[in-house]
């Protein structure tokens, strides 16, 4: 027998799996995709029939089946929840769903909180790249020899420069969504990131390991640039667009050499808003 408490981790971890495929299949549409597959297979096994059918009918809906409530909000849809619905949530003794949207809730046990709201993609001047990302998160030479280290630094900066409450907190997140498969693809690049993040738009941070550092599995070339994203769940499937984006930008060898090669922050802001100018309009 299966906990609720565990189904809804396994849930999540489901959710995880089946985005990386779509992120994989958008940025590397060659790519063998088995162990990805294989995975999720595995993880859907012992998920009861009719939760999983819902789960995937969900799924080709939205960009997430299962979200975190926030404020008393479901974060899928923002529909307002009852203090009763919370508190099942909260006690998970058996799986709900949000009376509007029908998603899957759970309780996170902390969400990270963004504090720069003002970053939202919708903003009217800002264009391209800028949207989502700025120079004060640009970070030139990342120091980590380890994957760890380096995602720690760059959730440091996150927390610095004011764009998330709690950057120890971050890492922690990430972590975990590493565990669950390695955000590396091919050409010395990564797409770390967190989701499920309440409010605010999404921002992301670019670093570049000039040595580079082994991030992905086994056999994988060494990572030299991340590309750090914190996702709010309302923009989940606007995150899809931009890897996709980024690794279309960057697919192309001189556009990676242009970023390696900068010396400055203000050099890679530059050249991340020239390699870039092309997909994102
Ligand atoms: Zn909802």
């Amino acid at each position: 027998m299966t906990t609720t408490h565990s189904l809804i981790n396994q849930l999540i971890q489901l959710q995880e799996l089946v985005v990386a495929n779509m992120q994989k299949k958008v940025s590397q549409p060659n790519a063998r995709l088995d162990e990805l597959t294989k995975s999720i297979k595995s993880l859907s096994e012992d998920v009861p029939q009719d939760i999983k059918a819902h789960f995937n009918r969900l799924l080709t809906k939205h960009p997430e089946a299962i979200v975190p409530v926030a404020n008393e909000l479901c974060s899928g849809c923002g529909m307002g929840l009852t203090t009763s619905m919370v508190q099942a949530v909260h006690l998970s003794n058996e799986l709900n769903r949000c009376p509007n949207c029908a998603r899957y809730l759970y309780y996170p046990e902390q969400l990270v909180e963004r504090e720069r709201v003002s970053r939202s993609y919708g903003e009217a001047k800002k264009t391209g790249i800028s949207r989502f990302t700025s120079p004060e998160l640009m970070m030139l030479p990342l120091k980590g020899t380890t994957g760890e280290e380096v995602l720690g630094e760059m959730c440091t900066r996150m927390q610095e420069e004011g764009f998330v409450a709690d950057g120890a907190h971050l890492l922690d997140l990430s972590l975990q969504r590493e565990a669950i498969i390695s955000t590396a693809v091919d050409n010395g690049l990564a797409f770390p990131h967190v989701r499920g993040v309440e409010g605010g738009g999404l921002s992301m941070a670019v670093g570049i390991s000039k040595k580079g550092v082994k991030f992905g599995g086994p056999g994988r070339t060494l990572t030299r640039i991340f590309f750090f994203v914190v996702i709010p769940t309302a923009t989940s499937a606007f995150y899809l667009r931009l890897i996709a984006g980024l690794a279309k930008a960057f697919k192309d060898k001189d556009a990676r050499e242009m970023l390696l090669q900068c010396k400055t922050e203000e050099e890679l802001w530059k050249a991340v808003i020239k390699t870039t100018r092309k997909t994102f309009k």
